[in-house]
């Protein structure tokens, strides 16, 4: 098979979805891998590194030229969707939810689409599951960007002139950004809470050292689908939850919030009320921004100041630590292929296995996927 891999064009982004050693993995195995120049530098590697390891670097129109299949960290722009031959088979962040139009041009230009969105949450998924991976350093470097805006220090600190308080984080959704954001925190010092509608979260938390705060009524019992994902609360629940959150919020230095339903805007667990509650110079980092936010005054791309409160709404974590999210992802990717190729080496996706069957957007000119046809039924 071919393979390409493009600069990303997506404003922002970072990362590329090949590293040299997955063109070496890839070439191993017989496949050829085209890479545009430059691809790689905002993820720091090299043309060079990427010859070294055996791709074919040229031109946009000269990677695409006689590729079987597009891989990439975000959805191409439309000008490069235009260029993208029928039958190719493109593996992307898709944005399944967001991006239903984009689904059916998909479509319509005869790709074969797969989102890395939607890999099943299954262990034979596992190194292929780059929400995961992605996540994970989505939650570190929450932290980290916290730490940068605090004005103060995370760690308690006993000096001669005085003593420096510990900071106090409360992380608000505890799945695999949460989690890491707990492990980050503590291990900067801080003292560390976090809550959750999922029960299964609460022992992970408590098993990184952080207090568990939640309201643990019939319906949190019940909180988690078949899926592992949390499903949308009611409004009663949302009200016992604000309650309880507004109390131990406005004693907090550092918010990070995570919390997503799949398919619906990110619940709001932060209004504007409770931000002028919390002390001037504390921080909330809001890991939905994308999806519309955690917190009522989150602007995406934005820090913004509410009574000396500064909310932090980045949307792409993950291309802040590019080396790293992109070694990672391109290995989701490697670890994909056996799945995309016949015996032979030749494109083949395996449609009829439940990870590519999960992750099928569009096929063969239609729009497959059951939660996309459904909602344009
Ligand atoms: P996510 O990004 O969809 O959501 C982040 C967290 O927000 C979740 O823990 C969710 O429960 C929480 N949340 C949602 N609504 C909330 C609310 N109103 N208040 C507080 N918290 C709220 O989740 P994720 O990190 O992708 O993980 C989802 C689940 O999948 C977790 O159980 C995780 O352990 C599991 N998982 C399984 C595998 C696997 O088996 N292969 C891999 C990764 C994750």
């Amino acid at each position: 098979m071919r393979i390409a891999i493009l600069k990303e064009r997506h404003a922002g982004e970072t990362r590329v979805a090949a590293t040299p050693d997955t063109v070496k993995k890839f070439t191993a195995a017989g496949h050829v891998v085209a890479v545009e120049k430059g691809a790689g530098l905002t993820a720091s590697v090299t043309d060079d590194a990427y010859a070294s390891a055996g791709a074919e670097l040229g031109t946009l129109a000269a990677t695409l030229k006689g590729a079987d299949a597009l891989f990439s960290v975000q959805m191409p722009d439309d000008a490069t969707l235009a260029k993208l031959p029928k039958g190719m088979l493109l593996v992307a962040h898709l944005d399944p939810y967001g991006a239903q139009e984009r689904a059916k041009a998909l479509a319509k230009a005869g790709i074969d689409a797969l989102a890395m969105e939607f890999v099943p949450r299954i262990s034979r998924a596992q190194a292929m599951d780059a929400l995961s991976s992605q996540s994970n350093l989505a939650g570190y470097r929450s932290i980290i960007e916290a730490a940068q805006i605090y004005g103060r220090a995370f760690p308690m600190m006993m000096t001669a002139a005085g003593t420096v308080a510990p900071a106090k984080a409360f992380i608000m959704g505890a799945g695999v950004a949460g989690l890491q954001a707990i492990a980050t925190a503590r291990r900067l010092g801080a003292v560390v809470s976090a809550t959750d509608v999922r029960p299964a979260s609460k022992e992970q938390v408590a098993s990184l050292g952080a207090k568990f705060v939640a309201v643990e009524d019939e319906e949190f019992k019940q909180a988690e689908t078949a899926g592992g994902y949390a499903k949308q609360m009611s409004p009663e629940y949302q009200a016992k939850q604000a309650e309880l959150v507004a109390g131990h919020i406005a004693k907090q230095d550092i918010v990070v919030t995570t919390a997503l339903i799949p398919g619906r805007p990110a619940p709001k667990l932060i209004t504007k009320a409770m931000v002028e509650a919390m002390k001037p110079g504390s921080v909330i980092i809001d890991l939905a921004a994308p999806n519309g936010g955690n917190c009522e005054l989150t602007k995406a791309d934005e820090i913004v100041t509410h009574q000396g409160v500064m909310i932090a709404g980045f949307s792409n974590l993950p291309g802040r630590l590019a080396a790293d999210s992109s070694a990672l992802y391109a290995k989701n990717l490697a670890n994909l292929l056996p799945l995309l190729v016949g015996e032979d080496g030749a494109r083949a996706p395996h449609w009829d296995d439940e990870i590519i069957q999960g992750m099928a957007l569009t096929r063969d000119g239609a729009v497959v996927h059951p939660t996309l046809v459904k909602e344009s039924a």
